[in-house]
């Protein structure tokens, strides 16, 4: 197709850097080519053109890990799949381990490596110097070497996807400014540029340093910062003039620096460990006028950690500096891209916010064009999703957000671990109590939520393995399956559903039917049309046409879109998103109900009030939605009075709770007692990566409804073969837990992966969730499990670990 102004497009992506560009390839190579790229300059002449275009394998995340994995796949076949030349060196990496917490990561890593395909092993400091004559590994005590990576040239790698694209047939307009983009009253966007309009039926963005000002062309605003960054090249290293061999590209904790050879000088790259804030200019940085663009060096800012990079390798020392890059690149707040929907727009995608969008590049535009075009991807998106943030992710928060995790480039993450940046965004009333409590508080969406109790002032000593707050945890978990706990959950994602058509509506976009007698609850999932799970919530009927609607903390914006982008034409349903208008109080345990009944008129008894049933009641006073449903598996309610009654509530909870020994109880508790329950979790087990079918929760699809969207694909299912089974097991292991992402294996084939565990302190066992071939799947069956280097037995279990009739929750 020739293009020019006024010409339509299936989707109009603007930007093009290595994300926009990947993504128009991907679409491309799924066939999708009625596509248009809008670039105001070059190709690649925003952050891309300067990049250092190293691409590491080894990433924290198992999901990041197939992005990144998918471009080191890619990149070395791009010249021969597109004849453009892309100058890539197979020169794998090494990053340095300086204490036993870097080690047990990477044996996690190594776990991740195992699952997705790429090799890595941990070698010594001698082996190190074997790889690499040059480096010095004082202080250093293992390596983790990556072989399938290397680094590019980010121009030729963009220059191949393009040619690649538009060979297929895609559109490439270059040196055109887009300027606006509003949106027709036939639902698609007009884009508005220096050369004229055109016609969108689904925009991306994917516009790097400026996709915020692209986002405010349509209302919206994108939680992205963009830092400076620079590297630094050396003169010609003699040792490397007088070698062939390519030495790995260095990743130094201690200089918070990538080390590696370019052609024969040397290239340091310095994450600096400074406050930054010259580095940010919030209005006037990049201007718009910015076209291959880099900024003045800072060489103090780099101070001392250039110094310690030359420590490392004393080679570039002598070599002297010849050139210095300082250059942009966007930050999200969380270090991942965002990958999908931008929040409250139909139609509108972001291809944005990667810091390593070379590494990335590849990857990020392939998972999203499987996205894009059939509604859900092969890999994990969770993640990704830019509504994993919310409205409260403002400038001020993503300053101080994409600084830290700029800073915290070269830190080993640890389980656990509270980051400061932009805490207390989002609090319960009852956050000040809770804290004079010693509650250590985790964050989700914003929200400030108890994780433990910490009650004789001691911090958790993070670790990959079981640690100081193991025991505390322990406590609480007793407390709640033996006497009564409280928990405050007020950061769940709260909605109403009403009209004339709320029933019809939610039967239509949920696999489940929705209950029929005022006061049912049941569990919901939304499927793609492919039948994948798309979000999970808990519906409970108040009224005829009144829907309360609850879901996960993280998917506030995502299920909202859920909810209300599939209302038809004809229907009259209006959603209500009241997240910020009730509070949560989790009152569970076997004494729940004498602790509830001092404080409410209402009958608790069976009759009057059953398990999975909910209702408005009085709790001293304050008109309270109880619901007799919880996520640990105890008799117990969840109590959802108006925020600003949540105070009086849980002190006249806590009052009445004494005599039974109540107790506060946070997530880490919650995990433990899910996890002997049995409980699936969103994003963990249930992802837009399976069915229900896979996850073993057909019990949850209604087939006999006349409609629902993925019906057809979960029929067409139960008709094939599958690849995945969801098992639930027990694993023998003395003092490391599953986290998810672990590979399984069957004898030395790696034939599954963990999704998510934790240890069951009631059942006193370690227990976890993962996929396997459905053929390995039977109770009973003996696989084993690789906890950090460790092979475990693990023995896949029929039942949950506790209560498997329900008869608690009946109690
Ligand atoms: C010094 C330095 C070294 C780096 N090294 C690495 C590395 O080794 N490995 C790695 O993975 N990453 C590295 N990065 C990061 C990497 O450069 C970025 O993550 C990546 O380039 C982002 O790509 P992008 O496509 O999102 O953005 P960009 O490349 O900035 O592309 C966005 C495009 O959108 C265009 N655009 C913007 N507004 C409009 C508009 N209104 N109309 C039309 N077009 C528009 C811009 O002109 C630009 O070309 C480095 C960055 C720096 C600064």
């Amino acid at each position: 197709m020739a293009i020019s102004v006024g010409s339509q497009a299936k989707v109009v992506i603007v930007g093009g850097g290595i994300m926009g560009v990947s993504l128009l390839y991907h679409l491309a190579e799924e066939g999708c080519t009625d596509t248009i790229l809008i670039e105001k300059g070059e190709l690649t002449s925003g952050s891309t053109w300067h990049a250092a275009g190293q691409c590491p394998s080894l990433v924290g995340n198992y999901n990041l890990a197939k992005i990144h994995n998918y471009s080191n796949w890619l990149y070395p076949k791009l010249e021969e799949l597109t004849g453009q030349y892309v100058s890539w060196h197979a020169a794998g990496g090494i990053r340095l381990a300086f204490t036993e917490n870097d080690l047990d990561w990477f044996r996690f890593l190594k776990g991740i490596a195992d699952n997705v395909g790429f090799r890595m092993e941990i070698i010594d400091p001698k082996k190190i110097r074997q790889i690499n004559p040059f480096i010095n590994t004082d202080g250093v005590l293992a390596g983790a070497w990556t072989l399938d990576d290397g680094h590019a040239d980010p121009s030729g790698l963009t220059s191949a996807m393009a040619r690649g694209a538009t060979k297929y047939g895609a559109n490439i307009e270059r040196h055109n400014r887009v300027t606006d983009i509003t949106l027709k009253p036939t639902g698609e966007w007009e884009v508005v540029t220096e050369k004229g309009n055109f016609i969108a039926e689904t925009v991306v963005n994917a516009a790097g340093c400026y996709a915020r000002q692209i986002a405010q062309m349509v209302g919206s605003d994108l939680p992205i910062v963009n830092m400076q960054h620079h590297y630094v090249v050396t003169g010609p290293v003699r040792e490397f003039v007088e070698r062939d061999e390519e030495i790995p590209v260095i990743r130094d904790p201690r200089a918070s620096a990538y080390l590696r050879q370019e052609q024969k000088s040397g290239l340091i790259g310095i994450y600096e460990q400074v406050a930054m804030t010259e580095a940010w200019e919030p209005d006037g940085f990049p201007s718009w006028a910015s076209d291959s663009e880099l900024f003045p060096d800072n060489l103090d800012r780099l101070m001392p950690w250039l110094g310690y990079a030359m420590e490392r390798m004393p080679v570039f020392e002598d070599a002297g500096i010849k050139r210095i890059v300082n250059g942009a690149i966007p930050h999200s707040a969380d270090g991942s891209p965002l990958l999908g929907p931008a929040a409250g727009l139909k139609n509108f995608w972001l291809c944005c916010g990667s810091s390593f969008g070379i590494a990335q590049g590849g990857g990020c535009g392939k998972y999203l064009a499987q996205w894009l075009l059939y509604g859900d991807s092969e890999i994990n998106m969770t993640g990704f999703d830019p509504r994993r943030f919310g409205s409260y992710a403002d400038a001020r928060y993503m300053k101080a957000k994409g600084f830290q995790d700029y800073r915290l480039t070269y830190f080993t993450p640890l389980p656990g671990e509270e980051l400061p940046a932009a805490r207390a965004r989002r609090t319960s009333p009852l956050h000040d109590k809770l804290t004079t409590q010693g509650c250590v508080f985790t964050e989700t969406f914003g929200w400030e939520r108890p994780k433990w109790f910490s009650l004789d002032g001691r911090s958790e000593e993070y670790s990959y393995r079981h640690n100081n707050v193991f025991d505390i945890v322990r406590n609480e978990c007793f407390s709640v399956r033996e006497r009564v706990g409280l928990l405050d959950l007020t950061g769940f994602a709260k909605y109403e559903v009403t009209g004339p058509d709320a029933e019809s509506h939610l039967n239509n976009i949920c696999a489940n039917a929705m209950p029929k007698r005022t006061g049912g609850i049941v569990l919901a999932h939304i499927l793609s049309e492919r039948g994948r799970i798309a979000a999970e919530m808990t519906i409970t009927r108040l009224a005829d046409n009144h829907y309360y609607v609850l879901s996960a903390a993280g998917a506030e914006m995502r299920d909202l879109d859920h909810l209300s982008q599939n209302i038809t034409s004809d229907e009259q349903v209006e959603i209500r998103n009241v997240t910020d208008e009730r509070g949560v109080l989790v009152l569970a345990g076997p004494k729940s109900r004498r602790v509830l009944a001092k404080i409410t008129d209402e009958k608790l008894d069976n009759d009057s009030f059953r398990w999975l049933s909910g209702k408005e009641i009085h709790v001293v006073g304050v008109p309270t939605r109880a619901l007799r449903v919880n996520y640990v598996g105890e008799l117990g309610w969840e109590l959802h009075p108006p925020m600003e009654h949540m105070e009086t509530i849980y002190e006249a909870l806590w009052r009445a709770g004494k005599e039974f020994g109540i107790a506060n109880f946070g997530l880490y508790a919650v995990n433990s007692l899910r996890i002997e329950k049995a409980y699936r979790g969103w994003g963990a087990e249930l992802t837009n990566e399976v069915t229900m079918i896979d996850a073993d929760m057909e019990r949850f699809v209604k087939l006999k409804k006349e409609h629902f969207v993925g019906k057809e694909a979960t029929l067409r299912q139960k008709q094939q073969e599958r690849a995945l089974q969801l098992v639930y097991f027990e694993v023998e292991s003395s003092e490391v837990d599953v986290r998810g992402s672990e590979p399984i294996f069957m004898g030395d084939n790696c034939i599954g992966v963990t999704t998510s565990g934790g240890y069951g302190h009631f059942v006193e066992r370690s227990l976890g969730f993962g996929y396997v071939p459905p053929a390995m799947s039977a109770p009973g069956t003996e696989l084993s499990i690789d906890l950090l280097g460790e092979r475990c037995r693990m023995t896949v279990l029929k039942d949950p670990a506790y209560d498997p009739t329900n008869a608690r929750l009946r109690a």
